[in-house]
């Protein structure tokens, strides 16, 4: 037996570059999806029901990313109905989730005949039979929709995905903030390698494109993560927001509001947790750094969009005092 390293993103650094980028409000941040989505910021707000419910998908539009609503309402008439809102709302790009087996089935029809156009399919282990035979039915009775499918880890994984029509891949198995799949499972596989692995076999055969999902902590994983992606999608960054949907509370002064893991909505194994996160005010303010942060990302890298950042990157691995000393050390935080 050949035990691989798996890394992730707090495992190795950026090697910077030379740079010709003079201001990075020059940094192009868009990206393309296909099927006619142009997003302006590669940012997607996970299809959580404590992150994307109607005030995130409209402002997460707006700031030209794209929202993907959650699929955990009471029925499959109250999940139509919140994407009929956001239809009256204006927005120009919303996805919708759906799951497998009947209910995934029913709920594609039933979206689709609202003007859906945007599909998530969205289960904990995609490398399935029952995601292949939806990811197929989907992709033939609409064609022209843009279907993301996931969570993979492997290139096989991806590529059978891709083979029965996902348009993107959603890659991460375990890394979520509040998943403890790798806990209760001994499942997974290490965030950087698993993009890593993935986006090398979407440069072969089959193409196509790939989010990063989980494990988000701050722009710099966000740079990290799109050598090897086209967008990130992002739960716990955006979970704390005036926006989410979350229960909003205070404890001795603070507030916080709560966020929980998808998986802790089902009767069966759960592998998930319930939590909170700081309250962290309006989310235009929280995208805004984190894009400050990447367009900063990129020029010490050098680039000036997205595409280029993928070209010729260079990590290096660090070890657990690199890490240490990566962060602000020896200094009392405040003034
Ligand atoms: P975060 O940004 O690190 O909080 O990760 C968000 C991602 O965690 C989501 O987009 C899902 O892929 C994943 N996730 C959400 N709920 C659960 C759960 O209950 N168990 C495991 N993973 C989850």
């Amino acid at each position: 037996m050949k035990i691989k390293e798996g890394l992730t993103f707090d495992d190795v650094l950026l090697v910077p570059k030379y740079s010709d980028v003079t201001s990075r409000k020059n940094v192009d941040l868009s990206v393309d999806l296909g099927k006619g989505v142009k997003l302006k910021i590669p940012v997607i707000s996970a299809n959580m029901k404590t992150v994307t419910g109607h005030d995130m998908a409209v402002k997460i539009d707006r700031l030209g990313g794209l929202p993907i609503m959650h699929r955990f309402y009471n029925s499959l008439e109250e999940q139509v109905n919140a994407f009929a809102d956001m239809i009256v709302a204006g927005v120009k790009n919303v996805g919708v989730s759906i799951g497998v087996g009947r209910p995934g089935h029913d709920a594609f029809h039933a979206l689709a005949e609202m003007g859906a156009t945007i599909f998530c399919l969205d289960i904990a282990h995609a490398d399935s039979e029952s995601a292949v035979k939806l990811i197929k039915h989907v992709s033939k009775a609409l064609p022209q929709a843009l279907l993301i499918a996931g969570n993979v880890a492997t290139t096989s994984g991806a590529q059978r995905l891709a083979d029965a029509g996902a348009d993107i891949i959603k890659v991460g198995v375990g890394p979520g903030s509040l998943c403890t799949t790798r806990i209760e499972t001994g499942n997974g596989v290490p965030s950087l390698t698993a993009l890593d692995d993935v986006y090398e076999q979407s440069r072969f055969g089959e193409k196509f494109k790939i989010i990063a999902d989980g494990g988000l902590k701050n722009s710099g994983d966000i740079t990290k993560a799109l050598v090897f992606s086209h967008a990130v999608m992002l739960g716990n960054l955006l979970a704390g927001t005036h926006e989410s949907p979350g229960t909003e509370y205070t404890l001795d002064g603070k507030k916080y509001k709560e966020y929980a893991g998808s998986s802790t909505y089902k009767t069966n194994h759960v592998e998930g947790v319930v939590g909170s996160v700081p309250y962290k005010g309006h989310v235009e303010n929280v995208i805004i750094k984190l894009m400050e942060g990447l367009r900063s990302g990129c020029s010490y890298q050098g680039v000036h969009n997205l595409e280029d950042l993928k070209k010729d990157p260079e990590f290096v691995s660090i070890t657990n005092v690199g890490l240490i000393e990566s962060k602000p050390h020896d200094v009392i935080l405040g003034k």
